[in-house]
């Protein structure tokens, strides 16, 4: 498949997870892609090592997506050493389980800060260059939590459903300016966020079992090739959540 060819992407907190998943699968469709990752330098690596045996470009940048000033040296680093950013991936995101009661209010900010500051701060920083190109895709890893609450708690529930709401703001804003926004509510996929959660059991997917990171990936390509389709929200989850 090389209906990205020539596309760059950048997918934040690509070192592990979901995210690696798609960088390697925008990167199988033909895109070049950056990894960004806060702090396993060694994962981000291998993961630009095996987009490159695809004979794609790949380039890890470390920053933490939720400050704005990494969020700026994050941009100009892949723009300077890629090209402009045509494919945003908002991935980068933390799980705290927490009953309510148990939040702290750091706990909160750190969550909401993590998962929800750093789309709006990623996606300000590449949509001037978007609309000046008239093309652009946004795609955010929301979840099941916006949906049913899911396993985490409140903190993270709240922030997956900003993140649908902002979906929606942005699928409004540029319709007609050749960008799509549209997000992904994935539940429960097997990786170290959902390995390291108690609460998140395959009991609580009809399908009985967990999903994998390419059960993810494959439709994020697909809402990357796809032209029409804006303001949506795709589920991946077993069974959890009829939409
Ligand atoms: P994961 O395995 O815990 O991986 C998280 C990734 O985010 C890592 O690459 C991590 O980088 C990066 N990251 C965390 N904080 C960051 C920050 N401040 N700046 C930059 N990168 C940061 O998580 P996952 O399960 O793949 O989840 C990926 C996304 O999907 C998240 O937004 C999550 O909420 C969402 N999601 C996941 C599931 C699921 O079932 N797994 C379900 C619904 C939604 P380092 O490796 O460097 O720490």
């Amino acid at each position: 498949m090389n209906d990205l060819k020539d596309r760059i992407a950048l997918v934040t907190g690509a070192s592990r997870g979901i995210g690696a998943g798609i960088a390697l699968a925008l990167a199988r469709s033909g895109a070049s892609v950056a990894v960004n990752y806060r702090e396993r330098a060694d994962a981000a690596q291998q993961v630009c090592a095996d987009i490159r045996a695809l004979g794609r470009n790949a380039l890890a940048v470390q920053a933490d997506v939720s400050v704005a000033a990494e969020v700026s040296r994050l941009v100009a680093d892949v723009e300077r050493e890629l090209g402009p950013i045509e494919i945003l991936v908002n991935n980068a995101g933390i799980a705290i389980p927490r009953k309510l009661e148990d939040i702290t209010e750091s706990e909160w900010d750190l969550v909401l800060n993590i998962n929800v500051k750093s789309m709006f701060l990623v996606t300000q920083a590449v949509i001037g260059g978007m609309r000046q190109r008239k093309w652009g895709r946004i795609i955010n890893l929301s979840s099941v939590a916006a949906q049913t609450g899911g396993a985490v708690g409140a903190h993270y529930a709240s922030s997956k459903a900003a993140m649908i709401g902002f979906t929606h703001s942005c699928a409004n804003a540029y319709v007609k300016e050749g960008i799509t926004a549209n997000a992904i509510a994935p539940a429960l996929i097997e990786t170290d966020m959902v390995t390291a959660n108690q609460n998140a059991s395959p009991a609580l997917i009809p399908m009985g079992h967990f999903g994998a990171v390419d059960d993810v990936a494959s439709v994020a390509v697909m809402l990357a090739t796809n032209s029409y389709m804006t303001g949506q929200t795709i589920s991946v989850n077993g069974g959890w959540y009829l939409t």
